[in-house]
Order: structure tokens, then sequence, then C-alpha cells
């Protein structure tokens, strides 16, 4: 059941991942979608709008026929008590007409406001009830603060175990963002140095060239620290700075990236803004095209005190990672779309190949997420010629040369892994409750305290030049690496 079938984020992307999953074999002959939503539609319209999203969005439906035979319609009002029994009913004849076994996921791709009642309302009139699995996938944001997440984690809690609820981070189901844990584990010559006596800082950017657009309303009351820091940016971190797991378990894997998040220093008051710097986008010219400020978007306070830019310095006081610092970066209308990570590499102890001219680069290592898919390692070697002068040299493994294909939408892999029951992409409530708590104190600090210089960088830069001197200060800068 897809609630919310009717939306941006069911067309963009929950129907034409379903489309690959089912031209990929992975779909049973045996499932049927119903999609729930409040505007009035028959099957036929339904199955209509599913076939003109695949197409959107892949550009080509071979047999699409009968897999949108498999779709069924249901009008709902969420807030309306007495629709659900009706939901009940056609679903429990679905459940007989394909022999489900009375398997069912619920996915939950509607305003958080709704998520709440949604999942009371599925055990009440016993949506719940079925012999085979139950579970609940459900969409960011999960909750606004601690408290908030707190709240709606009980009331879904009532219904679904820890378990049986998805939560997702659609981050988690990136191709390279899950090959960190391959590159990490599975490579002789990186586990040994992975640490502060070999390591010197790792960064982690994650920035949009687009604007806000029409999401105005909602950025106001989230900006980016709650848009991504909370979410996308310390799931990175974690699986950068976590542990082996002793197994490659759901359960095991969670409880190393828990680990990290509690190791995270926290930071209140003065420290706030000492580690962390905030930012917001004035106009500016990207593509030779004059773009607004967010100030004058639609929706937007023109005296707004919301974010879209921050950068931080993280510090996560273990054994492993005392004293290396971690520096995250988020923010809209920024010069590039890209999100990358770049671990540099200590400096070895004496430069034979020292030329006032020339000096060394340390070594890199870049994990390209999206939109290139990838990994570059930065090596010196000879350069060529006369002499012994040492040059930087690329090593590079490119995702799409060698598969010469798109990799998998994270979509596709985050429903598949649900439908099989593997929720190690998903986020644990711990991971999502220690989130809150480290970035709760930011907010607090930063809605208490209005931002006097904003906007404070233009579109179309790489953010506030306060984000430049935070690395400064400890002698490093953002790689521009490519
Ligand atoms: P949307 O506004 O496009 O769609 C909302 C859907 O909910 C529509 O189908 C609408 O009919 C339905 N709906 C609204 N009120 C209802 C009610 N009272 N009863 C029944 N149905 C109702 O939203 P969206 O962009 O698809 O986002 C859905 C969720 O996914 C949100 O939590 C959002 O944060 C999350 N999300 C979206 C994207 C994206 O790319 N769109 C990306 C990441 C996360």
């Amino acid at each position: 059941m897809i609630f919310g079938a009717t939306g941006d984020l069911a067309k963009r992307k929950l129907f034409p991942s379903l489309y690959r999953l089912y031209q990929e074999g992975r779909l049973s002959e045996r499932f049927a979608v119903i999609g729930v939503a409040r505007r009035p539609l028959s099957n036929e319209e339904f199955q209509k709008n599913v076939k003109d999203s695949v197409l959107t969005a892949l550009g080509e439906a071979g047999d699409i026929s009968e897999f949108i035979t498999h779709f069924y319609y249901h009008s709902h009002d969420v807030t309306d008590s007495s629709s659900y029994l009706s939901l009940k009913e056609m679903a429990q004849k679905l459940d007989t007409q394909y022999s489900l076994a009375g398997n069912r996921v619920f996915y939950l791709a509607m305003a958080p406001e709704f998520f709440g009642t949604i999942a009371e309302h599925l055990k009440m009139d016993g949506l719940t009830d079925v012999h085979g699995f139950k579970r609940l996938v459900i969409e960011k944001p999960f909750g606004h603060d601690l408290e908030s997440a707190k709240q709606l984690n009980k009331q879904i809690r009532k219904a679904f175990s820890e378990d049986e609820i998805y939560r997702i981070d659609h981050y988690l189901g990136k191709e390279m963002v899950q090959n960190i844990e391959v590159i990490r584990f599975a490579n002789a010559i990186f586990e040994p140095l992975w640490n502060n006596r070999y390591i010197s800082n790792i960064q982690v950017t994650s920035s949009e060239v687009l604007g806000v657009e029409e999401r105005g309303r909602y950025y106001e009351t989230s900006g980016a620290l709650r848009d991504m820091v909370q979410n996308h940016m310390l799931q990175m971190v974690a699986l950068l700075a976590m542990e082996p797991p002793i197994r490659l378990t759901t359960d095991e894997i969670r409880s190393e990236k828990v680990k990290v998040l509690r190791a995270m220093r926290s930071f209140d008051g003065d420290m706030v803004n000492e580690f962390f710097i905030r930012g917001q986008y004035d106009k500016g010219v990207m593509d030779n095209e004059e773009v607004p400020a967010y100030r004058e978007e639609p929706m937007v306070d023109p005296a707004s005190n919301t974010e879209t830019f921050v950068a931080g310095k993280l510090l996560i006081d273990n054994f492993r990672w005392a004293g290396v610092p971690f520096y995250i970066r988020t923010g809209k209308r920024m010069k590039t779309k890209s999100t990358k990570i770049v671990i540099q590499f200590k400096d070895i102890p004496m430069n034979l190949y020292y030329k006032p001219e020339q000096t060394l680069n340390p070594n890199l290592l870049v994990i390209h997420i999206q939109p290139e898919e990838g990994i570059t390692l930065y090596l010196n070697a000879k350069k060529t010629g006369q002499h012994m002068n040492a040059t930087p040299i690329k090593l590079n493994f490119s995702n799409k040369g060698v598969h010469g294909i798109n990799t998998p939408e994270a979509y596709e892999k985050l429903l598949f892994d649900c439908m099989r029951g593997d929720a190690t992409n998903f986020t644990h409530w711990d991971e999502v409750a220690l989130s809150w708590s480290f970035v709760d104190k930011i907010s607090e600090v930063w809605e208490n305290t209005k931002a006097q210089n904003f906007p404070n960088y233009k579109s179309g830069t790489m953010g506030p030049k306060e984000a430049d001197q935070l690395l400064e200060k400890d002698g490093f800068f953002w790689w521009p690496v490519t």
C-alpha cells in the first residue's frame, strides 16, 4: 500500500523503481499495489498515471501493460476513520486473489504530520492484523526535533515493532554510500591506515545547485541542518567512522554506527558558532541566469533566519578518531551539484622531493557519491623527464564507465531490501534519536540568535567565507577535487 500515491515521490521514484524491479524479475507475479490518496480516481486512471510516470522517468516501458494491472486505487482521506475499513476489505480481497499469504508493506509517502495517524489507524482498524509479515516504510523527515521524533516513534511503535519499521534515508540506498564499507573492509591497503595515525581530516560535501523551489513553506520550518545534516550527512559520517562490524548483519552494522554517534562530541552555547557555520543564499547568476535570493522565494519570510547552508567540524572522541576533524558541508544554490567524500592522509614524515616551487600533495582518497559514482586515489609519482621530480597523479574508478549502465536507483534497492526484510540500509530508532539530540543543540542556538549577516553567500558559490575559515584555522582547506 502506498499512501500518497498521487504525490511527487510516488511518481518520480516509487512507480519507476517498482517497474524496474518487475523487469528484473525481482517482483514475483504475485503482487498487488494499492495506491491511496485523497483524489477520486478509477483503477484505470491510476494505472495510466503509473504508466506515465514510468515512461517519464525511464523513457521506455516495454512490457508495462501486464505490470499496471497489479495496481489498484483507493480514494481515502487518511484522517477519516471510516475509510480504513473499506481499504481493509480491498486488501483482503487482493490478498486472496494474488495468494499473498498476508504479507503487507505499508509505504507512507505523505506529509510527515500524517505518519502517526496512519500507523495508529492501520492497527486500530485491523489492517496490520495479518498472518504474514507487516512492514512500515516511513519517509523523511522523522520528526522535527528529538521530542517530536520520540512522539512519532511512540505512535508508530503501537502498531509496528522496531524490526518492522523501515525509516528511509535514501542516501543509504546509493551505490557509493553502500560502497564505503566495502572499500574500507575489503582492502588491506586502507583499513590499517583508517585512523588518527594516518588520516589528517575527512571532508564530506553535499552541494545542490537548485534553490528551495516550491518547497518554501516546508523549508522554512526545516533548514539545511534538519533537512540534510541530521540524516544524510551524519549517516555518511557514521559509515566512515564505524569500527568493523563482527558480521555484516543488520544489528551488528547498526550497533557500530550507533557507537559513532554516541562518541560524537556535542556542542552547545558559544561552541556552536565556533564549530558550525550557517549560511543563506543571496541572489546571483547561475548558468547565465539571474536567480533570486532565498528571502525572495515563494512562501519564504522576507526576513527569514532559515539556513540554506551548513558547514561543521565534527569530532569523534574515541581511540580511532581522537584529533581527526570530520568536516561536513551542505547547501542549496551552490556552484555544483555533487556529493563527495575526501579522505586526506597525513603528510609523509620527510619530503625528499621538496622544491620551493612545488610541495608534495598529500594522498587523497575521494569517494564520488553523486552525480558521478566512483573512487579516485591521488598519489605522487615521478614526473616524466630527466629529473626526479614528483607530480600528482590520479587513479580513477568510475562506476558508470565500467558497467555502462545507470546504477540502480536508491529507491529501487531500498524497496527491494524492504520486501526481502533486510533493514540494514534503513535507520534504527537509536540512530535517529542520537542524531536529533546532536542537531537540537545547534538549532536551539541558531533559533535564539538571529543571523545578522544573512544572506551571506551568493548563489553559484561554494558557500560563505566562514566555511573556508573553519578549515583554515586548522591549516586545511576544502579540496576542490574532481
Ligand atoms: P506530495 O505533496 O507531492 O504528495 C502528497 C500525497 O499525499 C498526495 O498523493 C496527496 O493526495 C496525499 N494526501 C495529502 N493529504 C492527504 C489526506 N488527508 N488523505 C489522503 N491522502 C492525502 O508529497 P511528496 O513530495 O510525494 O512527499 C511525500 C513524502 O516523501 C514526504 O514525507 C516527503 O518529505 C518525502 N520525500 C519526498 C521526496 C520527493 O522527491 N518528492 C524526497 C524525499 C522525501
